[in-house]
């Protein structure tokens, strides 16, 4: 059992396999009229964010609470952090409050696992999204989609082709979905414009195409990234146009997957960029399902990091 969730590397396929079926179990615990769980009664879950998010900060609100734990969502903007505090006496100040989980995203990468292996703060740690590094959850609710769509009753993804496209460079999705989805046996390629792949792409669980439409061919699912613009410093692409030509997906390029195959998205979606309105809108886009199932696979994320500590076994028993 793991303590902290940084990387999508801390699981291994049983570990994965027991999140995503606690999350299916929550899922349908919770579907009913109940919304709420007593689980984590008495804990209380910080949000730490200091990037902008919709979704992920949303969904980890959600999910506390609909375990019955108390949450703070603490954003940098309005906070001391805009005075210049640090990470460190930020942490200090939340483990003097008595924080049992901190969920944290940050721009800077590795940030999660400074905090997770400091002495600044006993609480679990979960990555929200550390920079271009990775994004844990965001993976587990996407193999928990597709397992969901492209499943043949072995609840496994052994031998489904995924393919993940864009901008590989910048996105914690890209490194976290490949190394999950390898560790629960998908078979992924990664593709994008050589500028948007990140050296050492080559040594990465996959493989690797400048060729999207070759790819796609037969696919059971396409993930697409969105281009980080916030990200860039310099020029990667000519100019929109020319990216989407290349590798924007459309309603040809989509039907070019299996006949059931689906497409992905972990959001903020640029419309007419990385995807068309036609495609995102369309019979094979699961985005917004890949909301729903993020509140699922945070409640079991939480569930089983909070759940195991002694002091809740002891007052469960
Ligand atoms: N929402 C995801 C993230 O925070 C994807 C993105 O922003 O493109 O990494």
């Amino acid at each position: 059992m793991i303590h902290h969730l940084l990387s999508a590397a801390d699981l291994d396929a049983d570990e994965a396999v027991a999140i995503l079926d606690t999350a299916g179990e929550l899922a349908r615990a919770t579907g009913r009229s109940v919304k709420k769980l007593p689980t984590l009664r008495g804990r209380t879950v910080v949000n730490l964010f200091y990037e902008d998010s919709t979704r992920t900060r949303i969904s980890f609100e959600a999910a506390a609470k609909r375990l019955s734990a108390d949450v703070i969502t603490f954003s940098a903007k309005g906070s001391s952090v805009s005075k210049g505090e640090s990470l460190k006496d930020t942490a200090l100040t939340l483990e003097a409050m008595g924080a049992d989980a901190v969920i944290v995203r940050h721009p800077a990468s590795g940030a999660a696992h400074r905090l997770a292996m400091s002495d600044w703060t006993k609480c679990v740690v979960v990555n929200a999204g550390d920079g271009t590094h990775e994004h844990p959850t965001q993976a587990l609710l996407d193999a928990y989609t597709l397992r969901h769509h492209l499943n043949d009753g072995s609840g496994d993804l052994d031998g489904r082709r995924v393919v993940i496209v864009g901008d590989v460079l910048h996105s914690r999705v890209a490194r976290s979905n490949v190394l999950l989805l390898k560790t629960l046996g998908a078979d992924v390629t990664v593709v994008g414009p050589p500028t948007l792949l990140p050296v050492g792409v080559e040594h990465w669980p996959c493989a690797v195409s400048y060729d999207l439409d070759d790819v796609l061919v037969g696919a059971d699912a396409v993930m697409m990234l969105r281009v980080q613009n916030e990200r860039m410093n310099a020029a990667y692409f000519p100019n929109a146009r020319e990216y989407s030509r290349r590798y924007g997906l459309d309603r040809r390029r989509a039907d070019l997957l299996a006949a059931d195959g689906i497409v992905l998205h972990p959001g903020p979606m640029n419309r007419g960029m990385e995807i068309t309105a036609e495609v995102a809108d369309g019979p094979r886009s699961v985005v917004i399902e890949q909301v729903t199932n993020g509140v699922h696979v945070r409640m079991a994320v939480l569930y089983r990091l909070l759940g195991a500590l002694p002091e809740l076994e002891t007052e469960a028993g």
